[in-house]
């Protein structure tokens, strides 16, 4: 069995590791460079975007991330995760920076100061019929991405209806929702298997065509 680490500087890692741990994996809390070389995939919690790269910054890990995620490491993000793993963001605070690997454009704090959190279904691409019971909290959505991402999921209800809430391409995948809230463990399935199937040498690490 693959080992998921979850990137712990910051965010709801505990959340996290309980429901990769529901969905069958072996998880390892990350915060140096030598737990990341433990670890076959990665999952990159809630939180808050500014503090996981100030500290990701401060703990010589944005390079080691870089580069593990442009090796083909499976990665997984939900709401400040998925920022963190956008390669272009709109209303960072100055100088914020990515990891990067998923080739969209990512807006901090898109739902507006009036909404700092709300709920809406959202249906997901290979994960079933029942509709996702989506939560958001001070959530970013997805302005664009590029020809190489696969959309997964679209807000139904609620403020912004329509927007891209969730995008896989290849081995990376992101949603704006935090399923590690819920306990609907479906995304958490759904990426432990990819793991899998990427530890066993399936998939390519740029597309999702396996
Ligand atoms: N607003 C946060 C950020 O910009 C994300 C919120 C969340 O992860 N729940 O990082």
């Amino acid at each position: 069995e693959p080992t998921i680490g979850v990137l712990a500087l910051q965010g709801d890692v505990r959340e996290h590791a309980r429901a990769l741990e529901a969905a069958g994996a072996r998880t390892l809390a990350v915060r140096r460079p030598e737990e990341l070389e433990r670890c076959d995939a990665l999952v990159i919690p809630g939180g808050e975007s500014t503090t996981m790269w100030r500290l990701a910054r401060t703990f010589e890990l944005l390079e080691p991330l870089r580069k593990r995620i442009e090796a083909g490491m499976p990665a997984y993000g939900s709401c400040a995760g998925m920022i963190m793993l956008a390669d272009r963001i709109r209303g960072g605070v100055a100088g914020q920076e990515t990891i990067g690997g998923i080739d969209m454009t990512v807006r901090r704090n898109a739902f507006g100061r009036q909404v700092d959190s709300f709920e809406s279904p959202v249906r997901l691409t290979g994960m079933g019929d029942t509709p996702y019971h989506a939560v958001f909290i001070r959530a970013p959505w997805v302005e664009s991405v590029g020809d190489g991402v696969e959309v997964l999921g679209r807000a139904e209800s609620g403020p912004n209806a329509g927007r891209i809430v969730a995008v896989r391409q290849g081995r990376l995948m992101a949603t704006a929702f935090h399923p590690e809230l819920t306990g609907d463990f479906r995304v958490h399935r759904y990426f432990a298997d990819l793991v899998r199937r990427a530890a066993a040498g399936g998939g390519s690490p740029m597309r999702g065509s396996e």
